[in-house]
């Protein structure tokens, strides 16, 4: 059987969880905005208790808004874009907006198109390990180096090589300048610790789908005081910012995922972190295999590997692994375009391909780990006898 080692790209959704959506679907099914009659109300209760499940699983400051999304797509490009428009609209003077090179499509790609459309953008350089260095924060956030800065944007956990931001350590300095902090939390939100208030965090996007809930929901939590405007015109829902039918069963979803992901947070981690070893002491075994990201510790996700197979043939790898594991080259969402991740980190397209990203979840058996370790060693050996004899022994 497939293993399914590709839980960066979605996770399955929770049997507990399917279980919570269930009466929202049918018998439940009033429209939460129709105060009139009791099952609405009673939708629009299930609503509150969500946002209030998520204020307090991110440990959000008090006064911060819960907006419901379709993703950490929407969310991200809410935050970004509302807070470009809100400054243009209020006559806040800060034109400049500060990201990192490694970051998702989902904010890069709205950093550019709100370059496009007048602001200053520095993306930030990562170092070997995917790290940022706060010093080339610290200097970006000079309003010498082109004015002042709006927003600093930092993903959270990276999805590829699974880099850890230091990010407590991060948003005292984008305060100082008096820019906001934004985190895109897709990967982060219910596998590591992860505290709004007390870390600093503007605005927060996250996921249902990354943290064994729907698909088709996510949030953006907006601290108090914090000026988005709405990317979406309509019949007023969420307080204007977000409008729309609020879809019940996936917001239930998507709290009573969050619940559980932060119950088993640890165990998992524990337990992740731990079969994660045994799956690099065994590539390590085989030879030949660069690791991308930090090392196995705190700067990684516990469920994360990246390893990249030098000289060989990364289409004929990832053809002849698929029949046994289910696993990503790269970012799901690239579509074979080189990650810019791994560019980053200076490996070369050929490089790129033959990198396998390897995402545990909380399915995912030490026998899965073998079947990956025994899958890899043949892959391995069959990629590089078909490729060029230019290549490194193994
Ligand atoms: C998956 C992911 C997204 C996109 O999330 P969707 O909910 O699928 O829109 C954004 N950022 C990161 C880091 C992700 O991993």
């Amino acid at each position: 059987m497939l293993a399914y080692l590709d839980h960066h790209a979605t996770t399955p959704c929770d049997p507990a969880v399917v279980a919570a959506m269930a009466p929202w679907w049918g018998e439940q099914f009033a429209n939460p905005a129709s105060r009139l009659y009791r099952p609405a109300l009673e939708a629009a209760a299930a609503i509150e208790a969500a946002a209030a499940e998520l204020h307090q699983g991110l440990a959000a400051p008090s006064g911060a808004q819960v907006v419901f999304t379709s993703g950490a797509t929407e969310a991200n490009n809410l935050a970004l874009k509302g807070l470009a428009e809100a400054a243009l609209s209020s006559g806040n003077p800060r034109r400049r907006l500060v990201s990192v090179v490694s970051e998702h499509h989902a904010v890069l790609d709205v950093l550019r198109y709100l370059e496009r459309h007048g602001f200053a953008l520095t993306l930030l350089p990562i170092d070997a390990q995917g790290l940022l260095n706060p010093a080339d924060l610290q200097a970006a956030l000079d309003p010498g180096a082109g004015g002042p800065v709006l927003a600093v944007s930092v993903m959270a956990a990276n999805n590829e090589i699974g880099t850890i931001a230091p990010l407590a350590q991060l948003a005292p300095l984008v305060h100082a300048a008096g820019a906001l902090l934004h985190v895109d939390g897709a990967q982060a939100v219910g596998h590591i610790p992860l505290a709004m208030e007390a870390w600093g965090i503007d605005l927060l996007s996250l996921s249902g789908h990354k943290l064994y809930g729907p698909k088709g929901i996510g949030a953006l939590l907006v601290a108090p005081g914090v000026q988005v405007a709405p990317q979406l015109q309509g019949g007023g829902q969420q307080g204007g910012l977000r409008p729309g039918t609020l879809p019940v069963p996936l917001i239930v979803g998507l709290a009573a995922a969050l619940k559980q992901a932060l119950a088993d947070r640890e165990g998992r981690a524990l337990r992740l972190a731990a079969l994660r070893d045994q799956l690099w002491t065994g590539l390590q075994a085989l030879g030949g295999l660069t690791l991308n990201g930090p090392p196995p510790g705190p700067q990684r996700l516990p469920h994360n590997l990246s390893v990249t197979a030098g000289g060989v043939d990364g289409t004929r790898l990832h053809q002849l692994l698929r029949r046994q594991i289910a696993v990503s080259s790269g970012s799901a969402c690239s579509q074979g375009s080189a990650s810019h991740v791994l560019a980053a980190l200076g490996r070369t397209r050929a490089e790129a391909a033959a990198t396998v990203r390897f995402g545990l979840g909380r399915s995912t058996t030490a026998q899965q780990v073998e079947q990956a370790l025994r899958a890899m060693a043949d892959a391995l050996d069959q990629a590089s006898n078909r490729s060029a004899a230019s290549r490194p022994e193994r």
